[in-house]
């Protein structure tokens, strides 16, 4: 008989509760004893070490079932963490792992079925246990010793873990629901952003530092202006504006920092409805698809604003007002690449780009930039929407600087009576930005100046015989003096270009720019971003609607404040057939010849070196090429006393028979013996004015190019 036999019946004498331990064999003696130690969070293990104390105690359990010491190993790597799932508990892996490479004949841990939350990760240790023979024993009191290979024993162990998972849930939703609960009453506390803090009676207040509010006021002033994200980065980045935050945790907390505002803060600043002056709570919740364990914090996404869990305005003092929190937000909205809105100004010569609408589809126009060498950009605005999504023709497009021009004159007429209080207002907006930074930089100072104070005070209360410390603080008073001294520099700096107040020079400036705004829109210094930008606040869209293939574009104006102007705009097209007005110019054309009126015959055309027929002189005349009773374009027109661009203009029509060179210079060639060379000479002397005439009035056919006889 072994050791651990004997020790085993000594302790079996010692306790007479263990009446199950007929379970426990040599078999199971000749393995290890596992003792599980779980606690699920630091907090519990700091604040509930009687339950560690009695989890360690397992050991002479273990011990009194009959392991000796040493045969008892103690898993407790799972201390800590929590045990709703198996990911991240290396202890509990780990105890699977020890039972299926079966040297471990008992399990011991306190409240078993806890030790795994989850049904899937308890019946998943039950299965190996089963499988490899092991017991296990749950002392939650009842000092129940289970072989999960016995359906009855497995039976109580499902159930427990059944209970156990039930518990948690129940738990969880208990805890849940009161965390909800008080979230709509506005009681739940939590993490605030910038510029507020909670007072001692669980109300949220304003940050107590004027700086910070400062700073936040001039911050949502100066969205309200720019209109973007990115123009508000920059303004902070320009003017090194810093955001006033409360450490959240650890030492120093509720301690003020400073901190360099980055684009994602912003973006949370000004989606918080909390500056509006509502509480709110459950912005973003948990999507446990999107969790990962490694990253506590993963998971939790932007929910819209009907999923918040509460949403209660006016229980907060606010940095802006309801209405101008919306607005913000549908700017952030319109600003977004894919927004199906106008959105913010961007590249590009087009001062209508977003705001064009097709009143056929209902769709946005877009801009097609074409490529132009040395001349300004040529654009149109193109409904592509049917020919993308459905493969239809293009629905219609209007030339780009004839629909900008259109506009912007209607904008300036617009704008014309309003010049006197635009100016005042422009004048006014620039005392307020610069009175807001300065006041921002007065602020700097006098936290400067308090700085430098203090270190001057630390520096003489320390005792004179207490060198080393005396030396420290005064360093750190010189530091402080030095950064007051830089700020004081850098303050000059600031105010050198633009003081406090407008001159009366920059006023008359001002007036007499905003008298003249066409002067204003056409000067060079004005960008097609300025233009733009005005369009978009006065301007909510453009309808147009060109009138089929003709000249006439129908456009309809919305303004901002829902007014709106019609008219018809006169684009540029390609063809007189085209024209609205071609009918009764073309009966006028009838009447003037019917008394008697002859079309003018324009003068003969200089002929210029190269129009398409190919330079013989300069590529030679070889005849190689040639066949019988063929010629070289250029030799045709001159037997036929034409100018060359008439040649060709025949040889588009078909009037002559002729072919491309093969490879070469690709000359034309042109077929013709003595009868077609006095078919052409016949051709060339026919009533052209007779022909303009049928050109003119004949029913159109969708072709200018009348199909010449080709002989
Ligand atoms: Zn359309």
């Amino acid at each position: 008989m072994t050791s651990t036999a004997r020790s085993r019946s000594a302790h079996a004498d010692r306790d007479a509760s263990l009446g199950q331990r007929t379970k426990i064999t040599s078999w199971h003696h000749e393995r290890l004893a596992a003792v599980y130690v779980r606690q699920s969070t630091a907090q519990q293990v700091l604040l509930h070490p009687e339950s560690t104390r009695l989890q360690y105690g397992l050991v002479s359990r273990a011990e009194a079932y009959g392991w000796a010491r040493e045969r008892i190993l103690v898993i407790d790597d799972d201390v800590g963490k929590s045990g709703a799932t198996a990911v991240g508990r290396t202890g509990f892996e780990r105890l699977v792992t020890e039972v299926s490479l079966s040297p471990v004949g008992l399990i011991l841990g306190l409240e078993m079925a806890r030790l795994a939350r989850s049904n899937l990760d308890w019946h998943r240790l039950l299965d190996v246990c089963a499988l490899f023979g092991t017991l296990i024993a749950d002392l939650d009191g009842l000092d129940g010793l289970y072989d999960p290979a016995l359906y009855n024993d497995r039976l109580l162990l499902g159930l427990k873990g059944t209970m156990s998972e039930a518990e948690l849930h129940l738990l969880k939703q208990r805890l849940y629901q009161g965390c909800l609960s008080k979230a709509r009453r506005g009681a739940l506390t939590f993490a605030l952003p910038s510029g507020y803090v909670w007072d001692a009676d669980g109300a949220i207040q304003f940050d107590p530092d004027e700086q910070v509010q400062a700073v936040l006021r001039l911050l949502f002033a100066q969205f309200e202006e720019l209109g973007t994200l990115g123009g508000l980065l920059r303004f902070l980045a320009r003017h090194d504006i810093r955001l006033g935050v409360r450490v959240r945790e650890g030492p120093g907390k509720g301690q003020l920092v400073w901190r360099r505002p980055n684009r994602a803060t912003l973006q949370n600043l000004l989606n918080h409805p909390l500056y509006a002056g509502a509480y709110v709570y459950g912005r973003r919740q948990m999507d446990r698809r999107r969790y990962r364990p490694e990253h506590p914090q993963s998971g939790r996404v932007v929910m819209a604003p009907s999923e918040w869990h509460a949403l209660l305005p006016d229980r907060c003092p606010a940095y802006l007002s309801w209405e101008q929190y919306e607005r913000n937000q549908a700017r952030l909205a319109a600003n977004q690449a894919r927004a199906s809105s106008v959105g913010a100004v961007r590249q590009g010569a087009a001062l209508l780009a977003g705001l064009v609408i097709c009143v056929r589809c209902g769709t946005q126009l877009g801009v097609h930039y074409q490529r132009s060498h040395g001349r300004p950009s040529p654009f149109t605005y193109d409904c592509v929407a049917r020919r993308n999504h459905y493969g239809e023709a293009l629905c219609q497009h209007v030339p780009g600087p004839a629909l900008d021009a259109f506009v912007a004159q209607h904008v300036l007429t617009a704008l014309a009576p309003a010049a006197l209080e635009l100016s005042l207002a422009a004048a006014e907006q620039v005392e307020q930005d610069r009175a807001s930074l300065t006041q921002l930089w007065e602020q700097r100072r006098e936290r400067a100046t308090y700085e430098t104070e203090r270190a001057a005070r630390q520096y003489q209360v320390v005792e004179p015989e207490n060198r080393l410390g005396a030396r420290t603080l005064e360093r750190a008073w010189e530091k402080t003096l030095q950064a007051q001294q830089e700020l004081e520099e850098e303050y000059h700096r600031f105010l050198q270009p633009q003081p406090h107040v407008l001159t009366a020079e920059e006023r008359a400036a001002i007036r007499q720019l905003a008298a003249d705004i066409p002067a204003l829109w056409r000067a060079s210094t004005t960008t097609d971003a300025d233009r733009k930008e005005l369009i978009r606040h006065v301007v909510e869209r453009v309808e147009v609607q060109a009138q089929g293939t003709s000249e006439q574009v129908r456009v309809r104006i919305t303004w901002a404040g829902g007014g709106q102007t019609e008219g018809v705009l006169v684009r540029p097209i390609a063809r007189y057939r085209e024209r609205t007005d071609y009918a009764p110019m073309c009966a006028r054309v009838q009447e003037l010849t019917g008394a008697g009126w002859v079309l003018f015959r324009s003068p003969p055309r200089v002929p210029t070196l190269q129009l398409g027929l190919g330079n013989t002189r300069r590529r030679g005349s070889s005849r190689a090429a040639l066949g019988p009773d063929e010629g070289w374009a250029r030799e045709v027109a001159g037997k036929l006393d034409l100018s060359p661009s008439s040649l060709l203009d025949w040889i588009e029509r078909g009037v002559v028979r002729a072919r491309k060179e093969n490879g070469g210079w690709r000359r034309w060639i042109v077929w013709a013996d003595a009868a077609e060379l006095e078919r052409l000479r016949a051709y060339r002397r026919r009533d052209i004015a007779a022909e303009h005439r049928r050109r003119w009035t004949a029913v159109y056919t969708g072709n200018d190019r009348q199909k010449g006889s080709t002989p």
